[in-house]
């Protein structure tokens, strides 16, 4: 099997695995038990705080562990839209972002807040000058994606945070696609929140944090026993962590190489792609773009034949994101792009990871070539 689908989630490394282990069989206390046992959890988790935060430059007090990006996601947003709510009811974000931001913006939309959508530009960055005349007297929050999951386009996150910074308004940032993946600076982004999901770095699923900034004043998301510092309440999920730690800690230490690695192969294979296969092109853009992202317009085919058909050749690819897959609407990504319905139906991603190799792409293409000649006789 090649397997192409490296946004929609990530292998668990082998090392990661090791590390989780002894937390499910002998190390198997509650970390918020008094006896030495229960410490050794404890410990743990504690240990695996101040790695996610060493990563990122913060303190250990600012990482609060979560079930993943989605969480994340909905914490930033609906605790603090409710607990600066007296200040203001506005809060801005884009037409690109994932579903985990744009289902929780429908839903504080019900509940009396507002939201402005962002537009972006062909290549799915916003335009900062649309970003700053957005901003009014009650606006609470901004909320950018650092990159996106389906065209792998990266905002200038500096720009961004450096309005929100001079206007005084909360940025959060859903870096779940960036992280472990490419450079991230909260202090140079001024970013107040930031969501991660340790699946999407070759760490484990169902495990997450976000990052608040010391001093901001959120309200609580899960409400019951006082763990991460009585914010986010459940007994830790305490292999998650530690394999999610481990993650970090391996995708950070061989980042450049990894992203120089991944970028060289997705740059050869766009190239034979759209030099060999006739209306092909590329979408999203190419300087600010994910290591590993490939998002590709097969003009006149309907990706989600040519998704079947790939499956069928060992090749695992998606049309739109994982979350799009089960709808028949158009991706509201590519969209956002300007296509048409038809042209946002023929688009497939291709997302590479640190195992990829030349040879697997190679078959890809030599596959793709063929499917794509079959499915325009069609
Ligand atoms: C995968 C993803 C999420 C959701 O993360 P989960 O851990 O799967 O809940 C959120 N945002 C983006 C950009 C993603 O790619």
């Amino acid at each position: 099997m090649v397997y192409l689908d490296h946004a929609a989630t990530t292998p668990t490394a082998p090392q990661v695995r090791a590390a989780m282990e002894p937390y499910y069989n002998r190390r198997y206390g509650n970390a918020s038990t008094p006896y030495e046992f229960g410490q050794m959890s404890r410990e743990a988790v504690e240990n695996a705080r101040k790695t996610i935060a060493d990563t990122l430059g913060a303190e250990p007090s600012e990482i609060y562990f979560t079930s993943g990006g989605t969480e994340s996601d909905n914490w930033a947003l609906k605790a603090t839209m409710e607990a600066y709510s007296s200040f203001g009811r506005h809060m801005i974000t884009t037409k690109i972002e994932h579903h985990a931001i744009g289902n929780t913006c429908e839903y504080l939309k019900k509940r009396g807040f507002e939201v402005t959508e962002l537009p972006v530009d062909q290549s799915g960055r916003i335009f900062p000058e649309q970003l700053e005349y957005a901003i009014r007297p009650d606006t609470v929050l901004i909320s950018v994606m650092c990159a996106n999951n389906e065209i792998g386009t990266i905002q200038d996150m500096k720009a961004i945070g450096e309005i929100a910074k001079r206007r005084g308004v909360l940025f959060h940032t859903d870096a779940v696609q960036a992280y472990g993946h490419i450079p991230i600076d909260i202090a140079g982004w001024n970013v107040h929140m930031l969501s991660a999901s340790g699946h999407k770095f070759y760490g484990p699923k169902g495990c997450g944090f976000l990052y608040m900034k010391q001093g901001l004043r959120t309200e609580n998301m899960i409400h019951g026993g006082g763990q991460e510092s009585g914010r986010r309440a459940g007994t830790e999920n305490v292999p998650g962590i530690v394999g999610m730690a481990k993650a970090a800690q391996m995708s950070f230490s061989r980042m450049k190489e990894t992203a120089e690695r991944e970028q060289d192969l997705r740059d050869r294979f766009i190239h034979h792609i759209c030099t060999e296969i006739p209306g092909a092109y590329l979408v999203g853009d190419f300087e600010h773009r994910l290591p590993g992202n490939v998002n590709i317009c097969f003009q006149g085919i309907e990706a989600s034949n040519l998704v079947l058909l790939l499956d069928e050749a060992g090749v695992c690819v998606s049309a739109g994101s994982a979350c799009n897959s089960a709808s028949a609407e158009p991706s509201h990504v590519l969209k956002a792009l300007g296509m048409s319905d038809a042209q946002a139906y023929s688009c497939i991603r291709m997302t590479l990871g640190r195992e990829t190799t030349a040879a697997e792409l190679s078959y890809t293409l030599k596959t793709l070539k063929y499917l794509v000649k079959i499915l325009k006789k069609g």
